[in-house]
């Protein structure tokens, strides 16, 4: 299809570039990008941009990429408990500015010929054009007001995004623990004299700080000023002396979206509109580039409208879910985080990449040998002299003595959330038992998590724990024991009915 105009609603990332990557590909196309905050004026302080995201980009359009990372700063990323920290290499990451990120998309866009108009709110009703791109942002009035059947989640835990004055050496993850509760930081450095710090905490200590009133004292257009504050001194060591600066900074719960469809006659969701990832996995930036490129290529394939919405959306939807699961998984593993603070560093990190199911062992252990000897040895009591492709078979091979997997109750869980009320009810039935024997449905999402709920219970009603498993699942088990998730595995293929 080779539309005449196109209107774009909103001048965030997925938009700017969307509107230039149409240009490019038809250059007697008319865009405009409507926008409804000034040129520099913009929320929020630094995003990540990670090795796989750069290659999208650079096959789409290197001239942009290339001024992307020419303003970004790459870093590696530590973890910090106390005294004891650990660190893991990162060879391509890279943070930049949200005001850098926006000015080299809109200085790209207007160089392919995109009209940009800032300064006025406007509805996709208003726009005509033979398509309008709606990329208003995670509380998009087009996907509020029309026919997308959008549904949002509202996380558990509490998280606040701020900056600091200068840039940190790494990206840190940092807990700390106060008299209100545990306080977490992931703070990474975007520019020559800039970091962002994101914080995270449970409702509970949120409240017991005091900052359920901070944050409704709070204007909408202020700072919380109050948790700034109170944030300085307990980041005190990681900020070395500097403030915390806001920019309309007030601790809110993440909200995860997902729509039943993503177009409706001439206009077409993108980016967070359509859908959101929690920001642990860091991506929505890049599902909003991304989904970008889907768009435009769609467009060019297909002879009509409706065929390339079509198109787009069976493209982009299931990497899209995909992420979405992943996210998930890491929100439940951070808004869970204080209670694994007890595990030696190593072993914390392990369990940081394998949250989500997404980094196994052996691939971890190319990139970071040292974090995964050291975290293997805490987990066995005695040193690992394994290549990364025998880590798996190694970990079953030592199993921790503790107690027999036969001695435990068996207990039935098929869930989606540890966190949920029927977790709290296979809590509950697991104190008092000499141990449990989790079995449930063979399949690797129901597989992760029943390590997670074994984790679980191990931390609150502190007894033992076996996972059952499928031998094709053996790097997930082996991942789980290192991680601390059980204290044992079963291998067994029985296949079961979910
Ligand atoms: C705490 C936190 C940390 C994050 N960290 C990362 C990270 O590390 N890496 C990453 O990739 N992503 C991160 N993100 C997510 C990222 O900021 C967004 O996913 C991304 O900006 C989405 O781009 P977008 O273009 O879809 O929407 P947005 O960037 O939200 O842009 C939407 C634009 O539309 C405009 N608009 C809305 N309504 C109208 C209207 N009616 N008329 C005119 N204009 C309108 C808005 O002003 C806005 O400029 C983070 C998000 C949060 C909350």
């Amino acid at each position: 299809m080779q539309p005449r105009r196109v209107a774009v609603l909103g001048g965030g990332p997925g938009g700017l570039y969307a509107a230039r990557l149409l240009k490019l590909a038809d250059p007697s196309c008319e865009v405009v990008v409507h926008e409804q905050g000034e040129p520099d004026t913009t929320f929020g302080f630094g995003v990540g941009l990670a090795a796989g995201t750069q290659r999208k980009l650079e096959a789409a359009d290197p001239d942009t990429l290339r001024d992307l990372v020419a303003a970004g700063l790459r870093h590696d990323m530590t973890m910090q408990v106390g005294p004891h920290t650990t660190r893991v290499r990162n060879d391509r990451l890279i943070g930049i500015a949200r005001t850098e990120l926006l000015a080299v998309l809109q200085r790209h866009a207007e160089k392919a010929g995109v009209v940009l108009e800032f300064g006025t709110r406007v509805t996709a009703g208003e726009l005509d054009a033979d398509v309008v791109v709606a990329a208003d942002g995670v509380s998009s009035a087009t996907r509020e007001n029309g026919p997308f059947g959008g549904r949002i989640e509202v996380g558990r835990g509490l998280y606040l995004w701020c900056g600091t004055d200068f840039a940190l050496d790494d990206a840190v993850f940092a807990p700390v623990e106060t008299e209100h509760g545990v306080f977490v930081t992931h703070a990474y450095p975007y520019s020559g004299g800039r970091s962002t710090f994101l914080v995270e905490t449970d409702e509970e200590t949120w409240r017991r700080a005091g900052f359920d009133a901070s944050t409704q004292a709070t204007k909408f257009d202020a700072s919380d000023e109050t948790s700034l504050r109170y944030l300085r001194e307990v980041f005190a060591e990681q900020l070395r002396g500097h403030a915390l600066i806001g920019n309309r900074t007030r601790w809110l719960r993440f909200r995860t979206v997902c729509c039943d469809r993503w177009s409706a006659g001439n206009t077409v969701l993108l980016g967070d509109a359509a859908h959101t990832a929690h920001f642990s996995i860091g991506s929505g930036t890049k599902l909003a580039m991304e989904d970008a490129i889907g768009l435009v290529e769609a467009l060019r394939a297909e002879p009509d409208r409706d065929a390339a919405f079509a198109r787009y959306e069976a493209v982009r939807r299931p990497a899209v879910e995909r992420l979405q699961e992943l996210a998930r998984r890491s929100q439940l593993w951070w808004e869970s985080f204080p209670a694994r603070l007890h595990l030696p560093v190593e072993r914390l990190m392990v369990a940081y990449m394998s949250r989500a199911g997404n980094v196994p062992l052996d691939r971890f252990a190319q990139t970071s040998p040292d974090v995964v000897g050291a975290a293997l040895e805490q987990y066995a009591g005695e040193p690992a002299d394994v290549a990364p492709e025998g880590i798996t078979s190694w970990v079953l091979d030592h199993p921790p003595a503790r107690h027999r997997a036969a001695d435990l109750v068996p207990l039935r869980a098929a869930l989606d959330d540890p966190w949920s009320a029927a977790g709290d009810a296979l809590v509950a039935q697991a104190r008092g038992t000499a141990g449990v024997r989790l079995t449930g449905p063979p399949d690797r999402p129901a597989l992760l998590t029943r390590l997670d709920l074994a984790e679980r219970i191990g931390l609150e009603a502190g007894v033992p724990t076996a996972v059952e498993g499928p031998a094709a699942l053996r790097d997930d088990l082996a991942a789980g024991l290192v991680s601390g998730r059980t204290d044992r595995v079963v291998l067994t293929d029985v296949q079961e009915t979910p």
